[in-house]
């Protein structure tokens, strides 16, 4: 991880809040503020200096501490511009094509629309990490409040472009529960089945599943599948675009 030291900050039920520290130039920022009591104490463990907090949305359980957070630290925002008038404050509104800065590191945008009509991601190419908010987790995605499922496909395209080897930090700890969704849809998936036995190990030890890999959602989240044989045949949807198949598995999952 060239470079970049991520600290991983269990939140509230099931939220993670990430600081991401450059060691070189002293900067550091936090993805959402999930918790603001819990970011200002892990800064504080680690004598780091807050820069900024970069929102990936507005739902209260990712810009929540904002305030708080920059009262205490006196940081700058960034935020989504689709959501400026939900996010108040921000020193900056930020969409695609526009390029963040972590000391010399350089920060991707993508807009990806769906879970809310403004949501973005924030991409370290160089060293494949990818933070995500609420669109994708690990065996599931966001569910749609602002957006059409045609967008959300659009928007999940968008990160499964990205390298396989692209470590995924979600804001959620869903993965467990989504597994018992994935395997009623493509229970043939061997890869799927390591992974879920991957799952239950880790969580029997209260570690977290996140990050991973792109490359393993790819193999085994349905959301990411649509395109799989299997998944098709089961669903009576083998001419279907990948966009409509994709709409049933996030229907499926929301009647779950
Ligand atoms: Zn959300
Ligand atoms: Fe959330």
């Amino acid at each position: 991880m060239s470079n970049l030291i991520i600290k991983q900050i269990p939140c509230l039920s099931d939220n993670y809040g990430y600081l991401v520290h450059d060691p070189q130039s002293g900067a550091t920022i936090t993805i959402d503020t999930p918790d603001a009591n819990a970011i200002l104490e892990a800064l504080k463990e680690e004598n780091w200096q807050l820069s900024a907090i970069w929102n990936t949305h507005h739902h209260w359980d990712h810009a929540g501490g904002n305030a708080a957070i920059k009262e205490a630290t006196g940081c700058l925002i960034f935020a989504p511009k689709g959501e400026a008038d939900m996010i108040k404050g921000a020193d900056h509104y930020i969409g695609e094509g526009d390029s963040v800065s972590l000391g010399a590191h350089a920060v991707q945008i993508i807009e990806t629309p769906g879970h809310t009509r403004g949501h973005i991601c924030y991409v370290f190419n160089e060293e494949r990490v990818a933070f995500v908010g609420d669109t994708l987790f690990s065996l599931g995605c966001g569910r749609l409040f602002e957006g059409s499922p045609e967008q959300m496909w659009t928007s999940l395209s968008k990160l499964m472009a990205l390298p396989d080897e692209t470590r995924i930090y979600c804001a959620h700890e869903y993965t467990k529960d989504n597994a018992r969704f994935a395997n009623t849809i493509e229970p043939e998936n061997t890869d799927l089945q390591d992974r879920i036995a991957q799952i239950d190990n880790l969580r029997g030890k209260g570690a977290p599943t996140i990050p991973v890999p792109l490359g393993v959602e790819k193999a085994t989240n349905p959301f990411l599948r649509a395109q799989s044989p299997a998944i098709r045949t089961r669903l009576k949807m083998e001419n279907a675009s990948d966009s409509a198949v994709f709409a049933r598995i996030r229907q499926m999952k929301d009647d779950f």
